[in-house]
């Protein structure tokens, strides 16, 4: 199959008026993956994937930059600048002075001289150094939302990164970051998959030109065993009426939303699958069906026990 031309969406709050690919591979670890972070890069990369979505906390940075390095060598690319590059701040680095020296250790360790995206992964801080995961609720200190954006802001500034965004932040943590932002937030990456659709969150977001960014949008797929979307009756029915996979209703369906997302497979077939979404739509009758799937957030936090006020209800 041919590379099919990804559409883009432009983040309006960044240098140079970004544009990021509406799809991105996702690279954290937790599924069984077949290869390793270096091939699936590389291979996404000969498809015609050009965003990739990784996390200091992932520990896939060194792999991306070296597939990233391949890549140029192979002449796949012709400049890193053909890519959009997205990396996380992790709790431990939620402290105003690291954030600066964090993204710089990130770079580092890509290679990069620039991110396209940076993001505060969790609007959660911890003491600095190591963490186990899940986070004891012991660990937690104060979350400074002000000074951790401030430092954000100034990594835009200092050219490390083309934009700066929030992940798994409520429409409530959002109204705090706009009240001080003077640049504010161009992506919130949250679990938006059909079995958590986030309407209020979304609206919230559009309303205020932060462009959504679905994480988990397949519920990690079929490596958490039953799964609300991939093992779904009803989405079984849509995909086998337009010749499609699950998987591609759901990458579809988040398309037709107007969101970007990232997706996660290091298997080249079921990459490529996941691509071929452009070219056909969902139906008034699909939508309907959509909305009787039943909605539970799959993604409830990172700390033990879980945190009451994490999602503000939301
Ligand atoms: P996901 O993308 O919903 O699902 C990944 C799983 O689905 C993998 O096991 C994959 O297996 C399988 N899969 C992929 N395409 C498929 C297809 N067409 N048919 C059947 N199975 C398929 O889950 P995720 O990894 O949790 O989320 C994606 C990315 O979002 C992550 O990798 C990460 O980059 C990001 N994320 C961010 C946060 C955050 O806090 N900001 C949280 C979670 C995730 P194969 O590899 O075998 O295909």
């Amino acid at each position: 199959m041919t590379a099919p031309k990804v559409p883009e969406v432009v983040l309006s709050s960044s240098s140079g008026q970004r544009k990021m690919p509406v799809i991105g591979l996702g690279t954290a670890p937790g599924s069984i993956s077949k290869g390793t972070t270096k091939d699936a890069v590389l291979e996404a990369i000969k498809q015609g994937y050009r965003h990739f979505d990784a996390a200091a906390a992932y520990g896939v940075e060194q792999s991306v930059g070296e597939a990233i390095s391949e890549a140029l060598k192979l002449g796949l690319i012709s400049s890193r600048d053909e890519l959009f590059v997205t990396s996380k701040l992790w709790v431990t680095d939620n402290h105003p002075e690291l954030i600066v020296p964090a993204l710089k250790k990130s770079l580092r360790t890509l290679q990069l001289e620039y991110l396209d995206l940076i993001l505060i992964h969790w609007p959660i801080t911890t003491k600095p150094g190591e963490v186990k995961y899940p986070i004891e609720v012991s660990e937690i200190v104060e979350f400074d939302m002000k000074g951790v954006w401030t430092s954000l802001e100034e990594c835009q500034k200092l050219g490390l990164t083309k934009a700066i965004g929030a992940s798994n932040f409520s429409i409530k943590k959002l109204e705090k970051l706009l009240s001080f932002a003077t640049i504010p937030p161009a992506v919130n990456q949250v679990e938006v998959n059909l079995g958590w659709q986030q309407q209020k969150l979304r609206a919230f977001c559009k309303e205020k030109g932060i462009i959504v960014t679905a994480f988990s949008p397949l519920r990690k797929g079929a490596s958490k065993g039953a799964n609300l979307v991939m093992d779904n009756d009803i989405l079984k029915e849509l995909a086998d009426a337009h010749g499609k996979t699950i998987a591609q209703i759901c990458l579809r369906w988040l398309y037709e939303q107007g969101l970007t997302f990232v997706v996660k497979s290091y298997d080249k077939e079921r990459m490529n699958q996941n691509l071929q979404i452009f070219d056909w739509s969902l139906t008034e009758d699909d939508y309907k069906k959509i909305s009787e799937i039943h909605q539970e957030r799959l993604i409830k936090g990172l700390t033990k026990p879980l945190l009451d006020d994490l999602w503000d209800e939301e």
